[in-house]
């Protein structure tokens, strides 16, 4: 750890009424940076009564807000747009300062937030009010509604992104949004805050409040709050799609994953190879879409030489960031060293890297292990770190069974050039989101996010159209006027 102590550095409050706010009488949850170790900055721990007060800023402003022209409020999310792109070099080394990813990476976690926001933003032209006459003189409308205060959880891997999959949608829907960050994390969320104001978000639309797991659990219960989405572990998402739904309300929860990528003989060796290696160790492996087995189909050829060489270019602290925190690093070491306890061969060993002058980061190199059976530990956990292993097997159907089997859902992907296999795969991988030569099959927007199986609990995706359907509810208004009533004065 690096001298600072708490006293050094500022306390960013909860967000709310359109500025911060941290109530005296709160303990605060410090932020430690994964780069250096260094203390970066703290949050206060929201408990019941600070919930109490944010919740009914935002009932307050809904009341304004949600029969506010939508045209109207995507006004707000363009110029917010604006200001996130001028603002866009701050917040890709607030991004990097508190999660530990590159500078590169932090920057397009911001672009990829900003579509969303551009899908949001087009919410006037694809708003879907149809109307219908179902009889003579008789029609059928329907009309979209917003549903509330809604909350979104969100966790510490992408912290301007994740945030942003939910934020602009169900703004631009009319609802009031309260944002609980990653307590690891907190400090991009707060500048989000800043800038929704700057413009012109009207004051108890967009709410942050801090803390960790009571804090969540707090939320959760509050009856003020009618609707949520969770993006974490699959644990937790379990938990909290579950609390939310015994209490009626509205969930979607994204869990974690356990991606596989298939490469058949046929796949190009270069291209193949640079994918792969940039799925499994970017953003050193703590994507929900990262690969993290790899299964050789048949005889690859120098397709796994290429694969190390690969790994082997990556310099730890320049190409590769941090992992988050100490605890990560000594989990994603020890599923490295139990892997070769088990006799299986790391080819590409990433414990221990020291970076220069950053002695105190939480560091993990490129990792690979060949030899690993499919029901092995470091095949089958998440390990949410830069480890790919490598299974063998002799037919397209043999990696599918073991892709099938596993149940998570996230993402699937194949490296190949023949169309008929890419098609057969496609078919069959048991995930939401499927890429072909693409190793993060992220689909770009209007195409909804969103996993299957234990990587989603709840119905639908979390952007796209999808997104529109869970921040909104439908009404169904059937009319009928007859000519004659208007008889006296029209005729
Ligand atoms: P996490 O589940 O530990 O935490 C996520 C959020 O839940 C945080 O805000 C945290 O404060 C809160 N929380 C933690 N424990 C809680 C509890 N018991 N009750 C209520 N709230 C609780 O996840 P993380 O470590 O921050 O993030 C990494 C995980 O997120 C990985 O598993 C990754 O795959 C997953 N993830 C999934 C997606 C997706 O789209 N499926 C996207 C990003 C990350």
């Amino acid at each position: 750890m690096s001298a600072s102590t708490l006293s050094d550095v500022a306390v960013s409050g909860h967000f709310t009424a359109g500025s911060q706010w941290t109530p005296v009488h709160e303990s605060t949850i410090s932020v430690y940076s994964p780069l250096d170790g260094s203390l970066i900055g703290a949050v206060p721990s929201a408990g019941a009564d600070t919930v109490d007060q944010v919740v009914e800023n935002a009932q307050n402003a809904f009341k304004t807000w949600s029969t506010t022209p939508v045209k109207e409020r995507v006004q707000v999310l363009f110029r917010f747009k604006n200001l996130l792109e001028k603002h866009s070099g701050e917040l890709s080394e607030l991004i990097q300062r508190e999660n530990g990813k590159t500078l590169a990476e932090a920057k397009a976690e911001i672009d990829k937030g900003i579509e969303v926001l551009e899908f949001a933003s087009s919410l006037p032209q694809i708003w879907d009010q149809t109307s219908l006459e179902v009889s003579t003189g008789v029609s059928c409308q329907y009309e979209r509604y917003p549903l509330g205060v809604v909350l979104s959880i969100t966790p510490f891997n992408f912290p301007a992104m994740v945030p942003m999959w939910t934020i602009p949608i169900a703004i631009a829907c009319g609802n009031a949004f309260i944002l609980k960050p990653s307590e690891q994390v907190p400090l991009t969320s707060v500048r989000l805050g800043e800038l929704f104001s700057q413009a012109g978000l009207p004051d108890g639309v967009f709410n942050i409040i801090h803390g960790g797991r009571e804090t969540t659990e707090l939320l959760i219960d509050h009856p003020g709050i009618v609707a949520l989405s969770f993006v974490g572990s699959t644990k937790v998402a379990k938990l909290v799609y579950q609390r939310a739904s015994a209490l009626g309300k509205t969930a979607l929860a994204l869990g974690g994953a356990k991606n596989h990528l298939v490469v058949v003989p046929d796949a190009d060796p270069e291209i193949t190879a640079k994918n792969v290696i940039a799925s499994a160790m970017g953003c050193a492996g703590q994507r929900c879409m990262a690969a993290s087995v790899l299964i050789l189909v048949g005889e690859t050829g120098n397709i796994l030489d290429h694969i190390i060489e690969e790994a082997q270019k990556i310099k730890v602290g320049q190409d590769i960031g941090s992992v988050i925190s100490h605890d990560a690093k000594k989990r994603i070491e020890g599923y490295i060293t139990r892997a070769e306890a088990a006799g299986y061969k790391v080819l590409v060993d990433g414990r221990g890297p020291v970076v220069q002058g950053k002695e105190e980061g939480s560091y993990v190199g490129p990792t690979l292990i060949d030899g690993v059976p499919p029901g092995a530990e470091c095949a089958c956990d998440e390990i949410f770190g830069p480890v790919l292993s490598v299974i063998r097997v002799n037919s397209l159907d043999e990696a599918l069974a073991i892709e099938n089997a596993n149940p998570y859902g996230n993402a699937a992907a194949i490296y190949t050039t023949s169309g008929a296999a890419a098609r057969y795969f496609s078919e069959r991988a048991n995930a939401g989101m499927v890429g072909v030569n693409i190793g993060v099959p992220v689909p770009r927007e209007p195409f909804s996010f969103g996993g299957w199986n234990d990587s989603r609990f709840g119905h639908g995706d979390i952007t796209g159209m999808d997104g529109v359907r869970f921040w909104t509810k439908l009404k169904k208004i059937t009319t009928k006027w007859t000519a004659a009533a208007a008889k006296n004065w029209m005729s």
